[in-house]
């Protein structure tokens, strides 16, 4: 069968089981196969039972390096210490790779910046339309507001999530930040406690629910003298993260080594 073979990095995961089913649904692309952490106990498991689609015949692997050269591009959504690695091991293989891992250190972000040198790679932190619009009007709304209205981003996301606050609440603030000629580690300010005094004048603020099986809710909040503006995406289905890293998948096995973004892949 002819189309791009994509290979899933972390197919046992919830974003992982998601896109396994959305390749294999998805014309023009050929699901190239799967692995889990190794040691997992759904190795050897057929990739569409484990993903609650029809059988596929193929068995969840656990060997990486393997995947990769069966690929064309792979995908990654598992953790930061492995998606690292992902990214070391597809740079030395020649292969493009998409990352939707979040809370990457800077290290396990430098390695992925050194893989870009060598290989095609996209890395978002949401791969929804929805939250990549929502970034411009971001960008939009604080350059056009000025640093006396206080800008606060608070997420909500299901009890499994591990990192906080979320990779797409960072990258909003980045983006606030970014308008207001700022860096976000200036700025940000994570998560208040106690006898805090007052807000620091030009701080974007973040705070992180968890609870229940929420997808992921982001507000972007910009508060003024007497009125507040007040920006909202709420995702209902991660599905939508799946079909926009198979689309940045499709996109990216095209480009010339580099690192990208979804701005990309979208063409916003
Ligand atoms: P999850 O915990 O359900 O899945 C992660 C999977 O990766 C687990 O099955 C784990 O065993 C596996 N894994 C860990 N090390 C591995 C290795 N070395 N090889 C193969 N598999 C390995 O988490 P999730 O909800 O699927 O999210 C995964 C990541 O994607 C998180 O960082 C999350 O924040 C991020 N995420 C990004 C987007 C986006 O749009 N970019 C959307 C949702 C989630």
């Amino acid at each position: 069968m002819a189309g791009t073979r994509i290979g899933v990095i972390g197919c046992a995961g919830r974003m992982g089981r998601m896109l396994v089913a959305d390749i294999a649904a998805t014309e023009g692309c050929v699901l190239a196969g799967g692995v889990a952490r190794p040691g997992a106990a759904c190795v050897g498991q057929d990739l569409g039972e484990l993903a609650g689609v029809p059988r596929l015949g193929i068995a969840v692997g656990d060997n990486a390096e393997r995947l990769l050269r069966d690929s064309d591009v792979a995908v990654d959504f598992t953790m930061p210490t492995a998606t690292a690695d992902h990214a070391k091991l597809a740079a030395s293989l020649g292969k493009p790779i998409v990352i939707g891992t979040t809370g990457l250190s800077g290290t396990e972000e430098a390695a992925v910046r050194a893989a870009a040198e060598k290989v095609p790679v996209v890395l978002a932190a949401n791969t929804s339309l929805g939250i990549n619009l929502l970034l411009g009007l971001v960008e939009q709304v604080a350059q056009r507001l000025g640093p006396d209205w206080d800008i606060e981003i608070f997420e909500m996301h299901h009890k499994g999530k591990v990192d906080a606050p979320s990779g797409t609440a960072l990258a909003l603030g980045r983006a606030a930040a970014a308008a207001r000629g700022v860096s976000l580690e200036e700025a940000a300010q994570r998560g208040r406690d106690g006898i805090t005094g007052p807000r620091r004048p030009g701080a974007i603020g973040f705070a992180a629910l968890r609870g229940g099986d929420a997808v992921g809710d982001h507000h972007v909040i910009f508060a003024g003298a007497g009125e507040r503006l007040e920006l909202v995406h709420r995702a209902t289905n991660r599905a939508i993260y799946a079909k926009g890293a198979v689309r940045a998948a499709l996109w990216l096995k095209d480009q010339p080594p580099g690192l990208y973004g979804m701005k990309e892949v979208l063409g916003l």
